[in-house]
């Protein structure tokens, strides 16, 4: 049999890697917390109708992307691709659509059928919060606020700049359309086959497209600023004066769109150039359609998701590993009352750990191994008076305390 290996685009969280992974995550849930976020947990896999309706049949996600399987009843699942939908869906099952705003933060794997390299996974995992109910662009600059603060948190502010759009209201949107169509229709042959097909579905996500040849007939084509409303202008307007007065820096990026319909006014990226050619590292916008797509009221939402990978590969320094203590009895008798010393040690909330065989020397070498601060070692001589020797392993100082006193000497 061939070695098992994980499956391509997989990977183990061990370690290091995991705890940087969980910093991201925590430092995320505590400052999501602080702008009244709550968590919510959706299920991996869904009905494939959810992603298939949110993400509209023209999008990559949908067309290249999905593990979508039969399950043994013969019911059509998905394993989540984001949670956008998903929380939208939630919302809609659960009946709290009247129940507005709610505000989500939440964490996870996600699953997509891509290439493999470097920042991008087929299970990877994000972090994302959606703010559903206000259509105000205080919403929106709100919920960028509060991912620019994550960003701070991490230290990894410094090396992202946040890219701002605004893909306006419909009828802005039915205008660009139309220029783009006019624009890309007149230089149809230059247009990468993927690109042409877009002209057909969806103009407005070949100013997405990775495609060299694209990327320059991109480069002149209209932009949406000269299509927007008036409405939909000033709406732009004071999502960019609330973010100053938030005191989040950005620059405009007119080529940043989200293909579908039901994404509307801001859009936005975090992105770095530390990560080489995947450089996002955070993307969202308003997307007042979805909820209804999950066959909801219409109701107004904004939110972005994060990968917790590229994040963390971001992050310099990782969380130091947590040093335990050992617990070490000399002879057989000691062996009962260092099980109790070891329990109280943890029931006090200290890392605490006793080798399961060996000698003093045997179970001092294993102290060192795992990293231990401290060896508390009891002899029949030190339980006879209800003491303990402490030892300081990175100096070898060792001194007597009393068992009655450990947990709070060690603390
Ligand atoms: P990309 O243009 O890199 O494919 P996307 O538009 O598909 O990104 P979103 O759906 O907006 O990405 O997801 C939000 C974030 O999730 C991305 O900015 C990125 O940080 C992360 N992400 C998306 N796909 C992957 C992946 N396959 N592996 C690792 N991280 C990913
Ligand atoms: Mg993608």
């Amino acid at each position: 049999m061939t070695k098992l290996q994980p499956a391509r685009g997989t990977r183990d969280l061990i370690g290091e890697d995991l705890r940087r992974h969980q910093q991201v995550i925590d430092t995320a849930r505590r400052i999501a917390g602080t702008y009244c976020f709550e968590e919510w947990a959706t299920p991996v896999f869904e009905d494939t109708r959810v992603f298939a309706r949110s993400l509209g049949d023209t999008s990559d996600v949908v067309m290249k992307e999905m593990y979508t399987f039969q399950d043994r009843g013969g019911d059509d699942l998905t394993l989540r691709p984001e949670n956008t939908a998903g929380v939208c869906r939630a919302l809609v099952t659960n009946g709290l659509t009247q129940s507005l705003p709610q505000k989500v933060f939440y964490a996870g794997p996600m699953f997509r059928y891509e290439r493999p390299q470097a920042g991008r996974f087929r299970q990877f995992h994000q972090i994302g919060i959606e703010l559903i109910g206000p259509a105000e662009p205080l919403a929106d600059a709100e919920v960028i606020a509060c991912g620019w603060d994550i960003l701070k948190e991490l230290g990894v502010a410094g090396e992202t700049v946040l890219e701002l759009n605004t893909l306006g209201d419909r009828a802005s949107r039915d205008a660009y359309r139309v220029a783009l169509v006019a624009y890309f229709s007149a230089r149809r042959d230059q247009l990468s086959e993927d690109s042409r097909d877009r002209l057909e579905r969806n103009p407005l996500r070949i100013l997405d497209s990775k495609d060299e040849g694209d990327k320059a007939l991109v480069a002149e084509a209209p932009v949406i600023a000269d299509s927007l409303t008036s409405t939909a202008a000033a709406f732009y307007a004071r999502v960019q004066e609330l973010l100053a007065r938030f005191g989040v820096p950005f620059r405009e990026n007119p080529r940043i769109v989200r293909g579908l319909d039901y994404y509307s006014h801001t859009a936005f990226e975090f992105v770095t150039d530390r990560l080489g050619a995947q450089g996002t590292v955070m993307a969202g916008g308003r997307y007042d359609g979805l909820v209804e797509e999950m066959g909801g009221p219409p109701t107004p939402a904004v939110g972005w998701a994060a990968g917790i990978e590229r994040l963390s590969s971001l992050v310099g320094t990782p969380p130091p590993a947590p040093e335990p203590v050992a617990v070490v009895p000399v002879g057989e008798a000691a062996e009962a009352p260092a099980l109790d010393v070891l329990q109280t040690l943890r029931r006090a909330g200290l890392r605490a750990e006793m080798a399961y065989r060996g000698n003093l020397k045997r179970r001092l070498e294993r102290a060192n191994r795992i990293g231990a601060r401290a060896a508390v070692i009891l002899g029949e001589a030190e339980v006879a008076r209800g003491v303990a020797q402490v030892k300081t392993l990175a100096t070898g100082e060792q001194t007597e305390v009393a068992l009655a006193e450990l947990a709070r000497h060690l603390a």
